[in-house]
């Protein structure tokens, strides 16, 4: 370890801990390490889809994910690396009436928001995309300026430019506690020694509760696997990321041409689980086909899984503790972190080095909220 002080700590090296390191320096802060126990995009990110949608069922999402692409369309002048972004749009299928008119109601509060979506019959989806299956579709909804990224690339991209403007990152460095004095932060032990430091910000996805507990902060959350796999690739002709809740399903191609698909299991069990099962490539394999049937002869070359990290309402958990002075969590995203995260992160850089958010406000996501105040949960999850 470079020095024996930090002013901000962070922990986890995932898209969270990369980007707000990058955010900080960005806005003068000079003295920031991170703290991954394993490699850069171990965690969630180096696993995920790295789909990039607008489309939410919960305004404060909405709000999130468009300020989110706004830093995406960005991200290749403003941090110096090409993340493989593109906007070939966000399809969602439904297959369920009710979901159907929840979909209208979305779509409302969506374009008040400023998003341009629009709503799709199925023979309107037909005609766009003639190479997907319509049979026993509802309606469905596209949004041209959702898309995807290389999540790994981003990771690696943020890293980069915080490094050259000075943030310290230690791999494979574990934190092993938070000393809190007097209600306050004021250093971590770590696998490599002490550090002492003035502000600690939990970005360890999966495994926040646990490192919430360090400090005394039950943020509550739960980690839930996730399988997903990659096929051998097609020449690239599948522009948009499709996405279907009533379906239970998510599917898009990699600018090689792979096809990344998965799908959620409610039977899972909380708790980091990576390994993976047949049952999940049969069932997802024999639905994909259906749906899209040019997939079929085409062959399955990777399986793997990740975590969800889950909040009780499906929305990230972000803020500063109010028992912790210097203690902040940006958590329990449920499924949607890669693409939320850079917002994120530029609202809890302004937060800790200003003590108040400059471009969105993330003050109704903070864990005082599971405690009395009504949750809206977010429907939009697969
Ligand atoms: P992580 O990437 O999990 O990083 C946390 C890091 O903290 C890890 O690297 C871990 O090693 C480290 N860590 C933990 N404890 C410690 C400790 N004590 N000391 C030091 N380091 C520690 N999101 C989207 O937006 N779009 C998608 O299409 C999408 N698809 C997904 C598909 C799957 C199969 C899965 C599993 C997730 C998907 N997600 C998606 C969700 C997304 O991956 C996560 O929300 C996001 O990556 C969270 O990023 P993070 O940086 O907060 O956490």
């Amino acid at each position: 370890i470079k020095r024996n002080h930090y002013n901000v700590c962070i922990i986890g090296g995932g898209i969270t801990g990369t980007a707000l390191a990058y955010f900080l320096a960005k806005l003068g802060e000079n003295s920031v390490a991170i703290f991954e126990k394993s490699y850069l995009s171990s965690g969630s990110t180096g696993r995920c889809a790295g789909g990039i949608r607008q489309q939410w069922s919960t305004r404060s999402n909405v709000r999130l994910a468009m300020r989110s692409v706004k830093l995406f369309e960005r991200y290749k002048e403003d941090v110096g690396m090409d993340i493989e972004y593109y906007q070939g749009g966000y399809l969602i299928l439904s297959y369920d009436e009710f979901e159907a008119q929840q979909f209208e109601q979305n779509v409302k509060m969506q374009r008040e928001e400023g998003l341009e979506v629009e709503i799709l019959s199925p023979r309107q989806v037909k005609e766009r995309f003639p190479y997907v299956n319509t049979e026993g579709l509802v309606l469905a909804t596209f949004c041209q300026t959702d898309g995807h990224a290389n999540p790994h690339k981003a990771v690696i991209g943020y890293a980069l430019a915080a490094q050259r403007m000075g943030v310290d990152i230690y791999t494979h460095t574990e934190v092993l506690g938070v000393d809190v004095q007097n209600g306050s932060v004021v250093g971590v032990e770590t696998s490599r020694g002490y550090v002492k430091c003035n502000v600690v910000v939990n970005a360890t996805g999966p495994w926040s509760r646990e490192v919430g507990m360090m400090a005394g902060v039950d943020l509550p959350t739960e980690s839930y696997r996730h399988q997903i796999l990659v096929t051998e690739p097609l020449e690239n002709f599948f522009p948009m990321m499709a996405i279907s809740f009533s379906g239970n399903f998510y599917m898009r191609q990699t600018m090689h041409g792979q096809f990344i698909m998965g799908q959620g299991d409610k039977d899972e069990k909380p708790g980091i689980n990576y390994n993976v099962t047949f049952k999940f490539e049969k069932e997802l394999v024999e639905k994909m086909v259906k749906v899209f049937p040019f997939l079929k002869n085409l062959r399955v070359i990777r399986h793997w899984s990740g975590m969800y990290n889950m909040s009780p309402d499906a929305q990230p958990i972000i803020g500063q503790s109010k028992k912790v002075k210097g203690y902040y969590y940006a958590v329990g995203y449920s499924g949607h972190g890669f693409m939320v995260a850079p917002a994120v992160a530029e609202a809890l850089a302004e937060l800790i080095l200003f003590g108040k958010t400059l471009h969105t406000d993330i003050s109704y996501l903070d864990v005082e909220r599971f405690s009395g105040r009504v949750i809206e949960r977010e429907k939009n999850v697969v």
